[in-house]
């Protein structure tokens, strides 16, 4: 079902310690509040447990960051989907740009991480998005297309119901540099086009694509008043509870 989201992506930041201080003082500032979104918190594996002990779960979800494109067994160091559900954990992110370049993610194994968090009831937030020059040569609908096909295409129109969409441009991560609205609007729009031609306009419809990528408290109503902008997947701004909840405060 289509909601609007905003998620924090914590990366490699935060002890334990500052993670469950970080994940309190969150779940305080929405305690109070009226929202407009669901909330989603991404942290590293080893903090998952405690941020859903500290958190209402009625209004935050926890994510975690990655799962094994395996079931179980001898893979030393992988964490299974699984196990993430085993912990509390609601969602997990798939595909982020991180992985993609630094840890050889390919579509073929991002396909793989998807079935199994699907089979084991996990969310995927999964992040498409282009790099500089493939924007700068035009490219960038196509690389998300390709994206999209090669990695989630497989899946029955009831399964890809179940999958958020995270668009992050890979210039604007972590960079400072925010696609502009009418940027994110038309590639949004574009996705939403590939996947209704695909899978019919109702279930492109109900598809949550967020926009991630210097996403922060100044840019973000901007951003999420597009039509097609149903939230964010964000970075840095996660990481201080009042500037996460500007951003959530934004819807
Ligand atoms: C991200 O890591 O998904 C991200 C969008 O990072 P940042 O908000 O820091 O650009």
């Amino acid at each position: 079902m289509r909601k609007n989201i905003v998620a924090g992506n914590w990366k490699m930041n935060k002890t334990l310690q500052e993670g469950i201080e970080l994940a309190k003082e969150v779940n305080a500032l929405v305690a109070g509040a009226s929202l407009k979104c669901d909330i989603v918190l991404g942290t590293p594996y080893v903090h998952i447990v405690d941020v859903v002990k500290s958190v209402d779960g009625s209004k935050i979800g926890v994510a975690a960051q990655n799962c094994a494109d395996k079931v179980s067994g001898a893979y030393t160091g992988e964490v299974s989907a699984s196990m993430i559900k085993s912990t509390g954990a609601n969602y997990v992110i798939l595909g982020h740009s991180e992985r993609r370049a630094y840890y050889g993610e390919t579509n073929a194994i991002l396909k793989e991480k998807t079935d199994l968090a699907l089979a084991n009831g996990l969310t995927p937030i999964f992040c498409i998005g282009e790099v500089l020059d493939e924007r700068e040569a035009g490219k960038h609908f196509d690389v998300v297309k390709s994206q999209i096909q090669e990695a989630l295409f497989h899946l029955s129109a009831q399964d890809f119901g179940k999958i958020v969409l995270a668009y992050e441009p890979v210039w604007a991560i972590g960079t400072g540099k925010t696609a502009s609205p009418e940027q994110a609007q038309e590639i949004h729009a574009y996705i939403r086009k590939t996947l209704a031609d695909k899978y019919g306009d109702s279930v492109a419809n109900d598809t949550s694509i967020l926009y991630g990528g210097s996403c922060n408290a100044g840019n973000a109503k901007e951003l999420f008043a597009n039509p097609d902008v149903d939230g964010g997947l964000i970075g840095g701004a996660s990481l201080k509870a009042a500037d996460f909840f500007a951003i959530i405060s934004a819807f």
